[in-house]
């Protein structure tokens, strides 16, 4: 794959360009739209992956650990960024 790419999946925004070092374990970027970079704040929502599918699995397995602190939802309701408005789970894609 050449170039850069940027999407949004789920929350976050997945960032892929080949870094200039010998491996590609970092090409992708994953990064929640509201994660916070400062030291002091511990935030474990972004990382790195060497693929596109890999990248996703990673985001995927943060909502599982961030679903199991949510309120139960009867019926989801859609709202802006495929998150839900009741319990804030984000529509997933079909990989
Ligand atoms: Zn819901």
């Amino acid at each position: 794959m050449r170039g850069t790419s940027r999407e949004i999946y789920r929350g976050f925004v997945l960032d892929y360009w080949r870094k200039p070092v010998p491996t590609s374990d970092y090409d992708w970027g994953w990064t929640h739209v509201d994660y916070d970079g400062a030291p002091d704040a511990f935030d474990n929502r972004a990382g790195y992956a060497p693929t596109r599918r890999a990248a996703l699995l990673c985001i995927d397995e943060w909502h599982e650990e961030d679903f199991l602190n949510r309120e139960e939802c009867d019926e989801h309701s859609w709202g802006h960024g495929d998150q839900c408005v009741g319990c804030g789970e984000y529509r997933s894609l079909d990989l």
